[in-house]
């Protein structure tokens, strides 16, 4: 199942095609595609027991989930509209991708470079956390996303 796309593929290929690196394109696309190993895709393929979310463990480990409902991304988010003085959705931010009207190829380029950031550093996150048991402040995560030079503008 893909994540909220709301239909628009076209807009999608943009999300991925604006000079990312790989390495973030790919994640990008694997969360558009619902594909990424979540606990709850590996439950359902019989390799793990537990579902939870590694972030929260309030809840399942899914796609919406993990990048839309979390309360961790949400803080994220949140930290990351504060700083860009904007209000971005919580929820839902391929929907809101895909209704936005970008006043110029730039600004369009911008925001799907904040939101692919975003995604690659969410997931970083998490898997930081299940591999060293560490679950970094969204605070410190967004501050290590702003230094980061890992995207070609
Ligand atoms: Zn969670």
């Amino acid at each position: 199942m893909a994540v909220g796309l709301g239909g628009s593929f076209v807009r999608s290929e943009i999300l991925l095609k604006l000079g990312a690196l790989p390495k973030i394109s790919f994640i990008g696309w694997l969360v558009m595609q619902g594909r990424l190993l979540t606990r709850e895709r590996l439950k359902r393929m019989g390799i793990t027991l537990d579902d939870s979310c590694v972030l929260c463990a309030r809840a399942p480990e899914t796609h919406d989930h993990l990048f839309f409902a979390c309360e961790y991304s949400k803080r994220c988010l949140q930290i990351m509209s504060s700083k860009l003085g904007c209000h971005l959705p919580s929820q839902g931010w391929f929907a809101w991708w895909n209704s936005q009207i970008f006043p110029s190829q730039k600004i369009q380029r911008h925001a799907a470079m904040f939101l692919l950031g975003l995604i690659y550093s969410i997931w970083w996150s998490r898997n930081h956390c299940k591999t060293e048991s560490v679950l970094l402040r969204p605070e410190y995560l967004i501050a290590r996303f702003e230094k980061s030079s890992v995207f070609v503008m």
